[in-house]
Formats: structure tokens, C-alpha cells, sequence
């Protein structure tokens, strides 16, 4: 049956991305259909940045437990019930997905569930409704890639993870990106056997160096078991546990869980793009240009289904201005996804914002590039015997100094980047760091003190 109702806007995929485009255009007045296949929130409430910082804090307060000693406190080893914080991980989500829903109808978005595919360039197709629209947004997110290896369907994703109903008690992590540390560092810390399994010789391969040089000292410190170098064959389940077999003909038996995080791919298969001009590029991602224009007239797309940074603020943002763009006549407004401040949530937390110092040298020089660094024992580890280090950098261009990349690896940094995100993005220069004056004591004046 065909749906009457003319739209100005469809969006297809209820994240992040979606979400925010579709109230934005209707704030604006523009009659917007969103069509959600999964939960509202998308990956980022339901299987993402929500629920990964609830377990986040659980083994943040983990840690916080074991160090009271240090400070006068009776030894605690408190118990962890997993079941119980999923549980209420899972009302808060589910709240939240609640929350979502209304913000749609308080904005008057019409909300369509099923999965939706273009028909032809104006119209989009769900659950056998036909709705027509001059403009689409194609907001569909991406999903964890398995491996192809024998035996992969024996382990699980970050979907996977977090569907876990109790504790792993001895778990392998495939992968080198951000969701393979974070996800080490949490099951560490909750009191899980852990091994990072990655094929190179270091993790977060795209990030400033010294942050993972300094992450991976601190994770083997902890005990966490890094394996590098080693290539996945196989996995198999057998009589002790699942075994994950390596090229080199070496293996790791035992496991009760392994996990692929391995990568993600775009949500871009079974769109109906061969209706329209949409172009995809050999990985699946769909290609846009700065306006989030496809190559089909009336057709966006935004957030993990494009190559832009795979990060709920930068989809959000990517939305609101092209709801701004098409229907609040700001015919220039676009995302800048230049500096854009990104935190590992691992442990310790990483904060970095820009150029790592090789960019800046193979960008501008090695005469204009000048680094500025610092390694130190925060206070708050004052009284630990082997006390783990906070580390900074800072990357400067030119004879102005300015500032071009901030890295920064340790308690807190994941609260304190914000605001620098803030003066890097005005184009503050070491001077104005050199000119602010430092809040004492605490490991943030540190980069404001650098010498
Ligand atoms: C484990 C993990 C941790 C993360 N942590 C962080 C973090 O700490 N900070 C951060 O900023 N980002 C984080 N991210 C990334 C963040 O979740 C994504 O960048 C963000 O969710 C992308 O939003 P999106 O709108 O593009 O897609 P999504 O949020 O994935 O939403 C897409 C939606 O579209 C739906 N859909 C797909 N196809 C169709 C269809 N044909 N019809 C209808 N609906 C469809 C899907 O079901 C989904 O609900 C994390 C991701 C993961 C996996």
C-alpha cells in the first residue's frame, strides 16, 4: 500500500546520525519520515558508546577499589555481579531508547519501523509502504566484521560482548582498534583472564605513537597477556575451552570466550542503491562530498556508512547541519571534520586531538615542527610502589608555535580534552597555553606548564 502522506525529508536508520537529522529538519518545520530497522539510538545506545562506558566506570571503580588501600582504607575485594549491572544497563537503555521515541514525537517525526530501501531516487520502500520525499538521508551505521576463518561462529563481536550474560572468565580479544583495547581493559579490570591477540607489532595503528607505546607498558604491567604479531588461523572448540590457532602453528587454549574486533563494516548491502546513483567505494562505503551529497541528487548520507571518523558526535553533528543546509536556508554549513577530539576509554584513558608528530613532520617540515612532552606520576598515585605514569604531548607548527596535535594518556585526560579541543580549534599557539594560568594541583596544568 502506498503511504499518502507527502515528506520533505526520509531518513533511513534510527542512530545517531538519523535521529539527530530527522528532528533537527522537523524542528524546522520540514514533514520528516524516519524509518529505524533496529532500536532508536542506534549502536551507539544499544551496543556502543553507551553501555561500553557503563562497564567502563564498573571497572574504573574496580580500580579505584584496589588503589583505597594506598590511602589509608581497609582492604576491600568487593564481589562483581555482571548479572546484575547488565541488568541495569539494560533498563537504562531501554529508557533511553523510550526517551528517543518521544523527542520524535514531540518534534511531530513520523516514525516507520522495518528495513527501508530505496524504490527509485524519490522513494524509499518499508515493510510494503511506498513514501516519496525530494530529499533522503541514508543514515544506516555499520555493524562488526566477522573473519573469515574456520570456526570464527564459535566467537562473538562487541554485539557479542555485550549480550554476555556473566563474566568471561578467560577471554581472548582479536583485534588492534580502539574496541579491542577498550574491551581488554575493561575484562582486566573486572577480574578476567585476558589476551590481545593483534597482527602487528602495536595497537592503534592510526594514533600519535607515543600513546600506544604507552598503553601497551601499562597493559602488560596490569597482566594483560599481549600477544603481537600473530595471525589468526582457526578457531576451535576444544575439550578445556575454545583454542584460537595461528598461522605460525603456535595456539592459545583454554578460553571460555573470544572475541572478533576485528573492524567494522557500512550497513550499505540491502539498500536499493542500484535504483539510484549512489556510489559505494570497494569496501561498501557510501561516498559523499563535504555537503553530505552523494553522487544522486536528493540523496545524503552521514555518520559509519561514510568514511567520516566512525564517532556519535561527529554523525550528529554531520545531521544537524545538513538539516540546516536544506531547510533553514544555511546554504553553507557543513561538518568540519578537522580536529576532532577523540577518547579510548582504556586503561588509563587516552585524549588526543590532531596531527600526530609524523604527520606534522611529513605536512610542514622538520624544521617548522617542534614538540613539546612530558612523562610524570600523578599525585593521585603518589603512594603506589610501581605507580602508573601520565604522559603528554604536544605538537607545534611554525615560529608562531601553533598548536596543531594534543595527546595525552592517563587518569582523567578523558575529562580534561574537551575544553583544549576548544583552543586548538580557535588556533590557540604554545604561548596562549604559555599565558593561561595553571589549576594546581592537578595533572591538566601540566600541559598548560610545558617547557
Ligand atoms: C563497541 C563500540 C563502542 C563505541 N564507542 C564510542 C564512543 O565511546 N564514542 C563515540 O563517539 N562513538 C563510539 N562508537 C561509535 C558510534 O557508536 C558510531 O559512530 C555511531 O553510532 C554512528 O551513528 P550512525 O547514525 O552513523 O549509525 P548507527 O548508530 O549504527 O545507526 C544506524 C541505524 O540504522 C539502522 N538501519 C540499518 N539499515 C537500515 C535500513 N535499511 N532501514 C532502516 N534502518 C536501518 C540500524 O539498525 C541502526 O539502528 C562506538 C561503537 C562501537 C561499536
Amino acid at each position: 500500500m502506498d503511504h499518502q502522506q507527502p515528506y520533505d525529508l526520509i531518513v533511513i536508520g534510527g542512530g545517531s546520525g538519523g535521529i539527530a537529522t530527522a528532528n533537527r529538519a522537523a524542528q524546522y518545520g520540514a514533514r520528516t519520515a524516519l524509518i529505524a530497522a533496529g532500536p532508536l539510538g542506534g549502536t551507539c545506545v544499544n551496543v556502543g558508546c553507551v553501555p561500553k562506558k557503563i562497564f567502563w566506570n564498573a571497572a574504573h571503580l574496580a580500580e579505584q577499589m584496589r588503589m583505597a588501600e594506598e590511602y589509608g582504607f581497609t582492604a576491600v575485594t568487593p564481589d562483581f555481579h555482571w548479572e546484575q549491572l547488565k541488568a541495569r544497563r539494560d533498563a537504562y537503555l531501554h529508557r533511553l531508547n523510550g526517551r528517543y521515541a518521544q523527542g520524535l514525537d514531540g518534534n511531530g517525526v513520523t516514525l516507520l519501523r522495518g528495513h527501508a530501501r530505496l524504490r527509485a531516487a524519490h522513494q524509499v520502500e518499508v515493510e510494503g509502504q511506498v513514501l516519496q520525499a525530494p530529499h533522503i538521508v541514508i543514515a544506516t551505521g555499520g555493524q562488526p566484521l566477522w573473519p573469515d576463518i574456520p570456526g570464527a561462529e564459535l566467537g562473538i563481536t562487541s554485539d557479542g560482548f555485550f549480550a554476555l550474560e556473566q563474566k568471561p572468565r578467560c577471554v581472548a580479544i582479536v583485534g588492534a582498534g580502539y574496541i579491542a583495547v577498550e574491551l581488554a581493559g575493561v575484562l582486566h579490570a573486572l577480574g578476567s583472564d585476558v589476551s590481545l591477540v593483534m597482527r602487528r607489532h602495536h595497537f592503534l595503528n592510526d594514533f600519535e605513537p607515543m600513546l600506544s607505546e604507552h598503553l601497551m607498558d601499562a597493559m602488560l604491567h596490569q597482566g594483560i597477556n599481549l600477544l603481537a604479531q600473530r595471525q589468526v588461523r582457526a578457531l576451535e572448540q576444544q575439550e578445556d575451552g575454545l583454542c584460537l590457532h595461528f598461522q605460525d602453528g603456535d595456539c592459545l587454549g583454554g578460553l571460555d570466550t573470544v572475541i572478533w574486533a576485528i573492524g567494522r563494516q557500512p550497513n550499505s548491502s540491502d539498500l536499493g542503491l542500484e535504483h539510484s546513483d549512489v556510489q559505494k567505494d570497494a569496501q561498501g562505503f557510501i561516498g559523499v562530498d563535504t555537503f553530505q551529497n552523494t553522487t544522486s541528487t536528493g540523496i545524503y548520507a552521514l555518520g559509519d556508512v561514510t568514511r567520516a571518523p566512525a564517532l556519535t558526535p561527529v554523525a550528529i553533528a554531520a545531521g544537524r547541519r545538513l538539516a540546516d543546509r536544506l531547510f533553514n536556508q544555511q546554504a553553507d554549513r557543513h561538518l568540519d571534520s578537522s580536529l576532532v577530539p577523540t577518547v579510548i576509554f582504556s586503561h588509563p584513558p587516552i585524549a588526543t586531538v590532531g596531527m600526530s608528530e609524523t604527520a606534522a613532520r611529513e605536512q610542514y617540515g622538520d624544521e617548522s615542527v617542534k614538540v613539546y612532552q612530558t612523562r610524570f606520576t600523578p599525585m593521585l598515585r603518589a603512594f603506589s610502589e610501581e605507580p602508573e605514569k601520565t604522559a603528554m604531548k604536544l605538537v607545534t607548527v611554525g615560529r608562531e608555535e601553533k598548536i596543531v596535535g594534543l595527546h595525552a594518556i592517563g587518569d582523567g585526560v578523558d575529562e580534561m580534552l574537551q575544553g583544549f579541543a576548544v583552543a586548538l580549534r580557535m588556533g590557540a599557539c604554545k604561548r596562549d597555553f604559555d599565558d593561561t594560568i595553571a589549576i594546581h594541583p592537578t595533572s591538566a596544568e601540566e600541559l598548560v606548564t610545558l617547557r
